[in-house]
């Protein structure tokens, strides 16, 4: 039995990620930001028992290193981490260049690189040096982002951090691999979480949907199958990779 942190657990692919490893008899430590009754949902129905729920905003100085402790103290050790929360698209953290004010475009520039990019890289060092120093070898899986290839016009902070988050996972690899702990990311495309409902459901949705040759967009369960089997012993000769999972979209636009 494993013990796993998944950050950003509280609903959409953080949850099911947190689900993927509990069914798959690990102990899970979801970490959530603000949404408290949505992330003991998750925990609540998590299979299985030993998980445990960890309060943090990742942009915050120190927070990293502290939830990593937190998950060590509540589940003994942790083997896998998976760098799932960030700041993503949403009306709110909008900034295409040519109609962005430059107070919000650094204000959405420097959150975004704390949590997505500077978030996790501390906690990829803090869980490297607990795996390192256990000596059991481990995994981290990083969720970055197909924008991270295409562009993100609108999110360009977003796709960014992302590219970089990719990145790296790449140098991380490179530098673990001695230790027994593979670094893999994936790059999902379009995928239905409850962030994404409204665009959806609004007039987007089909262009969205169309964007790949199966005519659908993706789902929370399949990011989690290919994110479990990345963190699993049959995966460590993927290390250094990036996942499409897309639906192939990005062979189609
Ligand atoms: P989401 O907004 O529900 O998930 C993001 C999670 O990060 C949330 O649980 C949120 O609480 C957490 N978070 C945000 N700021 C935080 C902070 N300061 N500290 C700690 N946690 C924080 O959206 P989602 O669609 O489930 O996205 C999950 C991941 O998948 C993200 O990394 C996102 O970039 C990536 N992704 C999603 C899609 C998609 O279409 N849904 C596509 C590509 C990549």
């Amino acid at each position: 039995m494993r013990g796993v942190l998944v950050t950003g657990g509280s609903r959409g692919i953080g949850r099911a990620v947190a689900r993927a490893f509990a069914a798959g008899g690990d102990r899970v430590a979801v970490q959530y930001a603000g949404r408290r009754a949505d992330a003991e949902r998750t925990v609540r129905e998590l299979p299985g028992t030993g998980h445990t729920l960890l309060q943090a905003d990742l942009g915050e100085p120190g927070a990293a290193e502290r939830t990593v402790a937190e998950a060590v103290a509540a589940l003994g050790a942790v083997d896998v981490l998976v760098n799932n929360a960030a700041v993503a698209p949403a009306a709110d953290t909008r900034h295409p260049i040519a109609e962005t004010p430059l107070e919000h475009w650094q204000q959405v520039w420097r959150r975004m690189v704390d949590v997505n990019l500077l978030g996790a890289a501390d906690l990829c060092w803090a869980t490297a040096h607990h795996l390192v120093n256990r000596g059991t070898g481990g995994a981290i899986v990083n969720i970055g982002s197909r924008g991270a290839f295409r562009g993100e016009p609108d999110f360009p902070a977003y796709g960014a951090t992302k590219a970089a988050l990719h990145a790296l996972g790449q140098s991380l690899a490179v530098a673990l691999a001695p230790h027994g702990i593979a670094v893999t990311s994936v790059a999902p495309g379009f995928v239905a979480t409850e962030r994404q409902t409204g665009k959806l459901s609004g007039p987007e949705g089909e262009r969205l949907r169309v964007e790949s040759p199966f005519g659908r967009v993706g789902t929370p369960e399949e990011v989690a199958a290919t994110v479990h089997f990345l963190a699993s012993p049959a995966a460590a000769w993927a290390s250094g990779t990036i996942v499409d999972l897309n639906g192939a979209s990005h062979l189609r636009t």
